[in-house]
């Protein structure tokens, strides 16, 4: 029997399930297809970088061991088909996305292929526990994620992951298939230029985590240092499936013995259960990739950024706030496709709060400029961060960009690297270049207006007004919904 193995966000060939079945039943065709519209799910231009690089690894990965990744252009549907009657492939088999856009469209595809005869079959390749076989007590889906979390621990965090095939079966010569470079899906302008730290690819997954590996038993406190020098940065990997969670646990626990301690491994595997919880949410409430999951919000006075806001976007989007944290923050996503987990939260915290722009404008930035971009675990972010979401931070909890950047860049090292036009201020004028004196900004050669931006907003009158604004709306945490800290 012939196989097509339909790849995805499961760019890897360890631990993929959809690729053992395939390989148990015979013989099998690895394909990829570029979906025109670009909308299941879609992809923004970092993400395509990314994608662009793993797909060339899984590529070498295949011809390693003797067999072809099989790419077409198109619609899946109509690919799948053309490639069912040049091959005589009688299954087709995938690992399932999480993406609400993405399931609908694997849906439609596996009943059009069961109408026509072709077997289908689809497995758990990303995710500990899939959403529909996590519930609370009364059978509902959670909305809290320390009680989500226990469930999922309870259910088994033990789960063997399957080893890499050694060779693969040759792919008939006379199948056609494009070269990556027609998928254009790297940038035209050398806007990647920055992206030099990453290695896309199942290797690059690996190396990443194996570097991560002596860092993590600092993680529970180093993981909220703004340079990023605590953390995995290992979400692309994880989006690209180029890695799974299962895989992690599984070598941590060979290597440490339990993944429940010490605080170091136990915060760090808590966190791959917030990108589980991201997934869990979408899947349960899959209106909330573009809607509040608090209905309260859903006729919420956001400020129009096609009018007067749009300044203050863009502002936002360009590292041009004048309020340095924040900048570094945006300056450092744009250049590297990178932001660090408590700056997400910091920039926004200000665009939504203070700066009154709907959560859903950011998110479409961070979309489209994140390597690791993931519709579900972005989403979540937003919304808790907004505090229109499930578990979400209460209206009255406004970052202070200052103080988080008194505290978590203590140095000033990550604002002097991505704003060098304040690189010479003393520490003590760095986070709140405003307040200084004229005499230590001259000192410095800033000219506030001229070499860097005056604040766009005053944050101590923008919190009242977001607090004023916010309570309008009663959004006090329902008694349901409790309030927990952000991962
Ligand atoms: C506004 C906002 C937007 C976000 N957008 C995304 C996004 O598009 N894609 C994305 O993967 N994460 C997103 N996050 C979550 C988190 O910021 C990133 O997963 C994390 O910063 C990635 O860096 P890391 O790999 O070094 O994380 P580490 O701290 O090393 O964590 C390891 C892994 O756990 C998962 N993880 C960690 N924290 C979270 C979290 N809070 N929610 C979900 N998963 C988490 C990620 O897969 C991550 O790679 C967002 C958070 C916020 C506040």
């Amino acid at each position: 029997m012939t196989t097509l193995v339909w790849f995805r966000q499961d760019l890897r060939l360890q631990d993929n399930p959809a690729l053992t079945a395939a390989l148990t039943a015979g013989h099998i065709i690895p394909v990829y297809i570029q979906a025109p519209d670009n909308k299941t799910p879609p992809e923004g231009g970092a993400s395509r970088w990314w994608r662009h690089h793993s797909l060339n690894a899984l590529q070498n990965s295949l011809n390693a061991r003797g067999s072809r990744l099989i790419i077409r252009s198109g619609e899946p549907l109509a690919q799948l088909q053309n490639l069912i009657q040049e091959t005589g492939a009688t299954a087709i088999v995938w690992n399932r996305r999480m993406e609400p856009a993405a399931r609908a469209h694997d849906a439609s595809i596996k009943t059009a292929l069961k109408a026509c005869g072709i077997e289908v079959h689809s497995f758990n390749g990303n995710y500990l526990h899939e959403p529909w076989t996590i519930f609370n007590k009364q059978n509902k889906p959670f909305q809290v994620f320390t009680p989500y979390w226990k469930a999922v621990i309870a259910a088994g965090l033990n789960l063997p992951p399957q080893p890499a095939p050694d060779t693969l079966p040759p792919v008939d010569a006379a199948l056609t298939s494009l070269p990556l470079n027609a998928l254009r899906l790297v940038p035209a302008i050398p806007w990647d230029a920055g992206f030099t730290e990453w290695q896309p690819g199942e290797d690059g997954a690996w190396a990443r985590f194996e570097a991560f590996l002596p860092l993590i038993d600092a993680y529970a406190d180093a993981r909220n240092w703004l340079d990023g020098s605590g953390v995995s940065k290992l979400g692309a990997h994880l989006h690209f499936g180029e890695i799974s969670p299962r895989q992690i646990i599984q070598s941590l626990l060979d290597t440490r013995g339990s993944v429940l301690e010490p605080r170091g491994i136990e915060h760090f595997v808590r966190e791959l259960g917030w990108r589980e919880f991201g997934a869990y949410l979408a899947f349960h409430f899959p209106h909330t990739v573009d809607a509040p999951l608090d209905e309260r919000f859903n006729t919420f006075a956001w400020r129009d950024v096609h009018t007067e806001a749009m300044t203050d976007l863009r502002a936002w989007q360009r590292g041009q706030t004048g309020i340095p944290v924040v900048d570094a923050a945006m300056r450092c996503l744009w250049q590297t496709g990178w932001m660090h987990n408590r700056a997400r939260m910091i920039v926004a915290s200000l665009l939504t709060k203070n700066l009154a722009i709907d959560w859903r404008e950011g998110a479409a930035w961070f979309m489209d400029t994140l390597v690791d971009a993931d519709e579900p675990s972005n989403t979540a972010g937003w919304q808790w961060t907004a505090g229109t979401g499930a578990d979400a931070a209460p209206y009255f909890r406004i970052f202070n960009p200052i103080l988080q950047a008194e505290k978590f860049d203590a140095e000033g090292a990550f604002i002097r690297r991505w704003i060098p036009e304040l690189a010479r201020l003393p520490t003590k004028a760095l986070f709140a270049p405003w307040a200084a004196d004229s005499a230590t900004l001259g000192q410095a050669g800033v000219i506030l207006g001229q070499t860097y931006p005056h604040p766009i907003v005053d944050l101590k009158a923008s919190r009242e007004r977001a607090l004023a604004r916010f309570s309008q709306i009663k959004t006090f945490t329902p008694t349901h919904l409790p309030a927990e800290a952000m991962p």
